[in-house]
């Protein structure tokens, strides 16, 4: 009986302890959803726990943009009715979900999955620039947009870009300034985010 408890307690705990891990998801939030999910029907656990696995096993990084795929490469790489000549570059995948909500871009995209951050010690090396530098080489792209977040780490990457990619003759645009600073992309409305994009300046 003793056993059975603390077997049941250690579950509930290390439950706790995983959805403590995931970002703005205190313990209090965490301890809500395990109790949530120990009332929850065994179906309604069992979907939570296969689509948790089918998560990782299912997708991949599009070889090309580097944004979160089922099939390689991604959909808006391999849609012919987009502008091959634009390059639209963001820090993490669901900055795509929030400019393409906008309706207003038709380009492709870049993933860098992160920022230079010299205080966090992310190098240049560390996000996808080489693979950015690759895509450009062919001379396709004519425009390349910065919309890394406007932020401290944001704003260097993006400087760091643009000492990079302008001495290739390429036009470099960074998203307007009505982007509150310090904010991320992806918590951006649409009519913020369409202006930015509408708006952007030659760097
Ligand atoms: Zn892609």
């Amino acid at each position: 009986m003793d056993q059975d408890f603390a077997a049941t307690v250690g579950a509930v705990s290390k439950l706790i302890q995983e959805f403590n891990k995931l970002p703005g998801i205190g313990p209090k939030s965490a301890q809500r959803l395990v109790y949530h999910l120990l009332r929850a029907s065994e179906e309604q656990t069992r979907l939570l726990a296969e689509a948790l696995l089918s998560l990782k096993q299912e997708t991949r990084l599009c070889s090309i943009c580097f944004n979160v795929t089922d099939s390689d490469s991604c959909r808006i790489c391999s849609n012919e009715q987009r502008d091959r000549n634009k390059i639209c570059i963001v820090e993490q995948p669901q900055d795509i979900l929030a400019l393409e909500h906008t309706g207003i871009y038709s380009g492709l995209y870049h993933v860098l999955h992160g920022a230079i951050s010299p205080i966090e010690g992310v190098g240049a090396d560390d996000v996808r620039i080489r693979e950015l530098l690759d895509r450009l080489e062919d001379g396709s792209v004519d425009e390349v947009i910065l919309a890394t977040n406007p932020n401290l780490e944001g704003e260097q990457t993006a400087m760091y870009l643009n000492r990079l990619i302008t001495p290739l003759g390429i036009k470099v645009t960074r998203l307007a300034r009505g982007l509150p600073f310090g904010t991320e992309l992806e918590y951006a409305d649409d009519v913020t985010l369409t202006r930015a994009i509408e708006g952007r300046q030659e760097f």
